[in-house]
């Protein structure tokens, strides 16, 4: 059995290999390596394959976080909601734009956004909210849209972890995470559920506007070129990265199977021990799996399950160990609400290896690895 890893894009790679060589060859050979029909085929494909209007491609997700709220036109000083329970980038983005960002609690099952809580954090100054479909399912999105529409707020949703997801409303409709409010941002970081082989993002709309303004903020604020009509800067994916996203892309639905797969086997397999809960599926989404994040019973005991994992050769890691309110770069913020779910939680989960190449032996070897300890 080979070595087991939380992430392996080696072994991804290898089952493609001949397909992405010859594309990445082709676009060295064609000497563009900005833009190109690389970068148009993807785009397009995306938007088929979301089923949203516009797709714009952007250098990395944090970068599609920060054009989003340019775009939204707001103030210095504005306010906008966004869990403490993330990745920091969605909260740093709003910090560096000159934003407040306004931390709101997470549900205990799902770890998104506890739309229970949403009128506990609102102000006259808040003008957004970022919902992230963290680990891989849909914030709970009907509820937000209805607040955000009561209060006026634009809605981005952050699908770094979470793309190609489908989130249900209850009238029977589907629509794919990142599709659902004004604009949609997502990540193709390596270890994400659409990898590139570097950095990589992209924004999704249906609004054509809001379209062409993401357009000129990602390309210095023009639309013709040397005339800079608003500020923008420079956020682009490269052609390299759109051939290589483009075949990753074909492959999209049998990656996440193989995610769910590993999730389902690890669900079976502790399904009696008592000190652990596994990932809650809601149902006003699937899961994609981004990780296998599971809560245990105290922090002693994750902490001592993490030591006894890494001792026996199976990787884990913490997402997130200290949330974004108690990080001190952050500290100038005011929290006006509980969050002590979310700081219990950081104290709690764990995160098992989670990629499209586990095999049953490896599903097998962690599994027993993780009930050894709970039973000594
Ligand atoms: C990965 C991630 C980002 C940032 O994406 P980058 O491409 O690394 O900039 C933003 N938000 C969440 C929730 C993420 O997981």
């Amino acid at each position: 059995m080979s070595n087991i890893q939380l992430v392996d894009l080696l072994s991804q790679y290898h089952k493609i290999e001949d397909e992405i060589n010859t594309a990445v060859i082709d676009v060295i050979r064609s000497g563009q390596f900005i833009g190109g029909e690389q970068i148009k085929n993807f785009t397009n494909n995306l938007e088929n394959k979301l089923g949203v209007k516009h797709v714009i491609p952007v250098a990395n997700g944090t970068d599609a976080l920060q054009i989003a709220l340019m775009a939204a036109d707001l103030k210095p000083g504005d306010e906008v909601i966004t869990p403490s329970y993330t990745y920091i980038a969605t909260a740093e983005v709003i910090a560096l734009l000159n934003l407040t960002p306004k931390f709101i609690e997470v549900d205990p099952q799902t770890f998104t956004i506890d739309v229970n809580k949403l009128e506990e954090v609102v102000t006259e100054k808040t003008k957004a909210i970022i919902p992230v479909h963290l680990y891989g399912q849909c914030a709970n999105m009907q509820p937000i849209l209805d607040f955000a529409k009561k209060h006026n707020l634009t809605v981005i949703e952050d699908t770094a972890q979470a793309i190609n997801a489908e989130h249900y409303f209850e009238d029977g409709s589907m629509k794919k995470a990142g599709c659902i409010g004004h604009m949609g941002t997502t990540s193709f970081f390596p270890s994400k559920n659409l990898g590139a082989f570097g950095d990589g993002g992209a924004m999704f709309t249906n609004d054509d506007d809001l379209a062409a303004k993401i357009r000129m903020i990602a390309n210095h604020g023009q639309k013709v070129k040397y005339q800079h009509d608003i500020i923008g800067c420079n956020s682009r994916l490269d052609t390299i990265q759109a051939a290589i996203l483009d075949i990753k892309l074909k492959h999209l639905d049998s990656y996440i199977h193989a995610r769910q797969y590993a999730a389902g086997y690890y669900d079976a397999a502790f399904q009696n021990v008592d000190q652990l809960t596994v990932p809650f599926r809601a149902k006003h989404s699937n899961h994609t799996f981004h990780q296998y994040t599971m809560v245990v019973d105290t922090q002693e005991h994750r902490d001592g399950l993490m030591k006894h994992l890494n001792e026996n050769g199976v990787p884990s890691n913490i997402y997130y160990p200290i949330p974004i309110h108690k990080q001190k770069g952050f500290q100038q913020y005011q929290v006006n609400t509980d969050l002590s779910l979310t700081e219990d939680l950081c104290s709690r989960v764990i995160s098992l290896p989670m990629h499209t190449e586990l095999t049953d032996e490896q599903l097998d070897k962690i599994t027993n690895t993780v009930i050894n300890y709970f039973k000594s």
